[in-house]
């Protein structure tokens, strides 16, 4: 494995991001809403270092393996959602990849009577969109490869990891650590 973002880098990144989040949404009903389970070390960092009110919530999408040529569908698991009417949402992932993802949570929550609806992802995979928007907010661009830790995983492990850290073809040769 090898190391692509440090602790040191995210804990930097984060703060920042927390900052601009801050001043763009200063007064304002701010729900952050995480999607599980890849978005929980940075929902936690992120608003640990907000200065302001927030309320936080979750939902988790999963896809379906789609064919080689169409995404699979996403099923978008709404029951933890708290509810939005009326106030800012920020939709915060782990990573934008093709952004399907994205665009179909943007757009649920579109439809539930929220003031304002926008996007904050940790990472941006370089070169990889197949869909029509950018995030609002990105922490780190990184290039295309595949990547763990801070949240993100390999068949369930690594999510613990305080780094992010590319995974090579020996670690997935060896596959997933207990
Ligand atoms: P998208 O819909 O943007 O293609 O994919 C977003 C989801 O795919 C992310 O929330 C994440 O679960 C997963 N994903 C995409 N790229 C990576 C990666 O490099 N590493 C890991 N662990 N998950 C990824
Ligand atoms: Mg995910």
């Amino acid at each position: 494995m090898k190391i692509l973002l440090t602790e040191e880098q995210i804990r930097q990144g984060v703060g920042h991001m927390a900052q601009n989040v801050a001043r763009i949404y200063a007064d304002r009903p701010l729900s952050i809403i995480g999607v599980l389970t890849g978005s929980i070390m940075v929902v936690a960092d992120l608003v640990r270092r907000l200065d302001m009110p927030v309320r936080i919530g979750f939902l988790r999408a999963s896809s379906y393996r789609g064919s080689a040529t169409s995404p699979g569908e996403l099923s978008i698991n709404a029951d933890l959602l708290p509810d939005v009417k009326g106030r800012d949402v920020l939709v915060v992932d782990d990573i934008f990849d093709t952004g399907h993802t994205m665009s179909a949570l943007l757009q649920r929550l579109r439809g539930m009577e929220a003031a304002s609806v926008r996007s904050l992802v940790l990472l941006r995979k370089h070169g990889r969109k197949e869909v029509n928007m950018e995030p609002d907010h990105v922490v780190f661009d990184i290039p295309d490869a595949f990547v763990v830790g801070y949240g993100l995983d390999y068949e369930d492990a690594y999510r613990h990891l305080p780094y992010v850290a590319v995974l090579e073809a020996e670690d997935l040769a060896l596959g997933p650590p207990q």
